[in-house]
């Protein structure tokens, strides 16, 4: 499947990538903290997208974010093809057109300036590699990876001790994904509250989900938008951003909610990395969390 619809924030080109959707997870496996009735009463717009009712899979999205504001940047890099991962059987040894994807978009992979991953989750450094005889290689040989300095302290650590419990394979991933643009590409670690891309586009500390998470805002001639990454795995969490995925620390709730009060306050459309089919919602205030206006895609 390949998607050609482009968005334009002020001078900031924005165009998904599409690399894979799937029911990874039931309704309950995804946001254990919410509640059926919940999701019934939303079911207009949930359905077929977003849950299946009779079913309660949840639809998700693996995608990287093509922007282009002077420079070439993908936004995580998704899950990769071929890639051992037993402890998540959906994405272990997938094949998929994600580069052909990528040159329906006009971009080759050494047109790629930067990489972004907005953590080290196996779903967002995928692509980072390629299989090069038995070697796993630089995909985007002229980029530089940026990537957040907790996750990597983190899992480079559990790396070299080797006895941390690793059921969904973070550090094997780690090794595949992360350690070979180390090796052989450009790699730059970002930490503190905020990192500058350019002008336009900058990098936002949501911890939470992963200690290093985050989220990429845009802001460009007076138009705005949230990359949200796995600050909000599903739209539901925009209702209400104290339900938390299952893999999430107590401090995402709190990033949820400073980030998507700032979406709600600049009018700016909140893609999540796993949004079904690129979509992102344009939301206000209301209650105790926000309300979702409209839909646009990327
Ligand atoms: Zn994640």
């Amino acid at each position: 499947m390949t998607d050609k619809t482009t968005s334009a924030f002020g001078e900031v080109e924005v165009t998904r990538v599409h690399e894979w959707s799937d029911h990874l997870f039931s309704r309950p496996e995804l946001l254990p903290d919410s509640g059926r009735e919940e999701w019934e009463a939303e079911k207009g717009w949930l359905e077929p997208v977003f849950w299946s009712a009779e079913s309660e899979d949840a639809w998700l999205g693996s995608q990287s974010v093509l922007v282009r504001s002077g420079g070439t940047s993908l936004v995580d890099t998704g899950i990769g093809n071929g890639k051992p991962r037993p402890g998540v059987p959906p994405f272990d040894h997938l094949d998929t057109g994600y580069l052909t994807n990528l040159a329906a978009l006009g971009v080759r992979p050494e047109d790629v300036d930067l990489v972004v991953c907005t953590h080290l989750h196996p779903d967002r450094i995928g692509w980072n590699t390629v299989l090069e005889g038995a070697e796993w290689r630089p995909t985007f040989p002229n980029a530089v990876h940026l990537l957040p300095k907790a996750d990597f302290d983190l899992l480079s650590g559990m790396a070299k001790s080797g006895d941390a419990p690793d059921p969904l394979g973070y550090v094997s991933t780690f090794l595949d994904s992360v350690a070979p643009v180390v090796e052989h590409a450009k790699t730059q670690l970002w930490d503190g509250d905020e990192h500058v891309i350019d002008d336009a586009v900058r990098l936002v500390a949501v911890p939470g989900h992963s200690p290093g998470a985050a989220a990429v805002t845009i802001s460009s001639g007076g138009d705005r938008a949230l990359l949200a990454g796995d600050l909000v795995h599903h739209p539901m969490q925009i209702l209400d951003p104290k339900q938390r995925n299952a893999l999430d620390a107590d401090a995402a709730a709190r990033s949820r909610i400073r980030m998507l009060g700032w979406a709600a306050e600049h009018s700016a459309p909140v893609f999540g990395g796993h949004f079904h089919g690129g979509r992102g919602a344009r939301i206000s205030a209301a209650g105790g969390g926000f309300r979702i206006d409209s839909w646009t895609t990327v």
